[in-house]
């Protein structure tokens, strides 16, 4: 059964996607859902020998040899131009995942859609998308086995943008939808980091050393979380 993240994720695949899972793992994303669609077609991308003989493995156990295929190298490197129109990379930190999409850009022409979902540190992420003409179409938020997961959905429109002149640091940081949204998983996620930054500066008040810039940071972090975890927004 494939975890409740992986998923929601392929949720948004289209049926009939041709399509990449880099840092595929065993494979249980691409092969559980081109078991489901007899149209997709996948490409398991593993770096590390290891995980790579588990993609094979599940592959082959499942009789998929012919639609899913494992292929081992960094990133985006395991494609051919034009060969998929959809790419998942899931279960890394937001920074490794923009730097997959970065080093592999030119593989991205014929890709309308990136399914992505980064541990920690989703800011990179949309950072990278808004600076390469992928424009958030969803954003969803759960938690599962205790940890919180984003999960953001991004389609190539260059000139669209979902950031608002005045939040858009805010909004990059909490994610321009989630923030809308207010999920559960998300109020305890950002509920917990505020009340970390609360503590923090408490702590630095009570204690003798000067850090007015660090004190301000915090003050300012916390001003903004209160208004987007607490006000209309
Ligand atoms: N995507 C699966 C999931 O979400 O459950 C597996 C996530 S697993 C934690 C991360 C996988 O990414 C590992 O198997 C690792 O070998 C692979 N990986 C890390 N960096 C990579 C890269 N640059 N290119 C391809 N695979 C990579």
């Amino acid at each position: 059964e494939l975890s409740e993240r992986l998923s929601l994720l392929s949720k948004f695949l289209p049926e009939d996607a041709q399509f990449a899972d880099i840092g595929s793992d065993h494979a249980y994303l691409p092969v559980s859902f081109c078991q489901k669609h007899p149209e997709a077609r996948a490409i398991a991308g593993e770096v590390n020998e290891g995980p790579l003989r588990s993609a094979q493995s599940e592959i082959t156990r499942q009789e998929l040899e012919d639609r899913v295929e494992a292929r081992l190298g960094d990133g985006l490197e395991v494609l051919e131009n034009g060969e998929v129109n959809a790419v998942v990379i899931a279960g890394m930190g937001g920074p490794l995942i923009a730097s997959i999409l970065d080093k592999g850009k030119d593989k991205l022409e014929g890709v309308q859609r990136l399914l992505l979902q980064p541990n920690i540190h989703a800011v990179a992420v949309r950072r990278w998308l808004e600076e390469h003409g992928f424009c958030l179409v969803h954003e969803e938020i759960l938690e599962e086995n205790g940890h919180v997961y984003e999960i953001l959905i991004a389609d190539r429109h260059a000139d669209e943008s979902l950031y608002s002149e005045e939040n858009k640091e805010v909004e990059m940081w909490l994610g321009p939808l989630l923030m809308k949204q207010k999920a559960a998983p998300f109020m305890k996620k950002w509920e917990s980091h505020l009340n970390n930054r609360e503590r923090i500066l408490k702590q630095l008040e009570l204690s003798s050393q000067n850090q007015e810039e660090k004190k301000r940071e915090l003050t300012r972090e916390i001003g903004q979380l209160k208004e987007v975890l607490y006000n209309e927004y």
